[in-house]
């Protein structure tokens, strides 16, 4: 069984020597349990935030741990009345060839709605996230428009498309002119700009000209600080992600923002409100039916980024964290 273990906290960015590769035997199933084979491992911005001390809104990994991780699977010996041998599941399984569960935190995925690679993604937390984050928090109505950052990833590519099917104005911010011209073309935004162009300020001002409505909060950094003079009283601000930040080791340098942040919470009566995708767990079959119906009837695009062998897994997730993935990364582990 291949795992890859946490070595060492992280100081900033990752390195190869915060992660150790470990072979051990293949687990047998007790009573209860089953085992499963990792087919697509997801590689995703938290955990970055689980490989540090903590605390957070999760545990920290301690150290030897197997890395954290969602997964499809397949079961490969059941001893759990719940599943059979070759259901397809999805759960936190881990960096690793096999996992053992106790049926607790698997969900079965439904091969009908699509390829099983997108229960990682369209079709599950990412998918989900961006679903409930908007829905709930950033309640967009027909004619406001919505901003949002990573608009190629995982998450920030369905805040948009959800976004068109409200009625919205969809205005993308991406890295690099591949990726804009993708969220344009492919996916249907109405605009998308590029966070590395020196004018990117004024050019998200221009593609926002009735101001923003609803700025679903993915990066931080650049991205949050043009936002800021664009929002239009009541707006409405879903805080998703910092990816920006996550490999941050000091405060970021510069004037503190927060003052004048308040001072427009108040005058502009902004709603700021974070959120971790599990506390809409009630709504996650509504939020799938929808996105799977969405994506069947062509409303609802999605791009993967799959990268091959799961001794890639560090680099591909140091990758991430700067933006060289194009679409929701995923692992592919074993054959489907
Ligand atoms: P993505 O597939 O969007 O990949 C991450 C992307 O972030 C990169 O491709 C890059 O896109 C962008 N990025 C990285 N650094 C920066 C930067 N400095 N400035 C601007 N953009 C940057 O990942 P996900 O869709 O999985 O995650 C998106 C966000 O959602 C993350 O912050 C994540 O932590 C959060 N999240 C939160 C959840 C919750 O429950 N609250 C659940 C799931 C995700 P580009 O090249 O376009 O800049």
């Amino acid at each position: 069984n291949r795992q890859w273990l946490l070595a060492a906290r992280p100081q900033g960015e990752p390195k190869d020597s915060d992660f150790r590769w470990s072979e051990a035997a293949v687990p047998e199933p007790g009573p209860g349990e089953l085992l499963v084979r990792t087919i697509y491992l997801s590689l995703d911005p938290y955990m970055r935030g689980r490989m540090n001390a903590g605390p957070s809104y999760a545990p920290a990994l301690q150290l030897g741990d197997v890395m954290v991780g969602g997964a499809v699977s397949r079961v490969v010996a059941s001893r759990n009345p719940g599943f059979a041998e070759g259901d397809i599941v999805e759960g936190r399984t881990g960096w690793q060839d096999y996992a053992l569960s106790d049926g607790g935190n698997l969900r079965k995925v439904d091969p009908a709605l699509g390829p099983i690679s997108t229960a990682n993604g369209v079709l599950g937390m990412p998918g989900v996230t961006a679903y409930t984050g908007l829905l709930n928090i950033g309640q967009p109505k027909a004619g406001e428009t919505v901003v949002v950052a990573a608009a190629s990833g995982a998450v920030g590519a369905v805040v948009g498309q959800i976004g068109r099917i409200r009625g919205c104005r969809a205005v993308g911010v991406a890295g690099g002119a591949e990726k804009c011209r993708f969220v344009i073309e492919e996916l249907g935004f109405d605009a998308c700009i590029d966070h590395r162009d020196p004018d990117f300020e004024a050019a998200l001002r221009a593609a926002c000209p009735d101001g923003i409505d609803v700025y679903f909060e993915n990066v931080g950094g650049r991205v949050f600080d043009a936002v800021l003079p664009l929002l239009n009283t009541f707006a409405r601000v879903p805080v998703c992600g910092m990816i920006a930040h996550y490999n941050d080791s000091a405060p970021p340098s510069g004037p503190d923002r927060l003052p004048m942040y308040m001072r427009l919470a108040l005058t502009h009566r902004v709603t700021t409100r974070g959120f971790i995708v599990w506390d809409y767990q009630d709504q996650y079959g509504e939020a799938l039916s929808d996105l799977s119906g969405w994506v069947k009837d062509g409303r609802l695009k999605y791009r993967e980024d799959i990268v091959d062998g799961l001794e890639n897994a560090p680099k591909a997730f140091r990758g991430l964290l700067r933006g060289e993935n194009f679409g929701k990364l995923s692992i592919r582990v074993s054959d489907d």
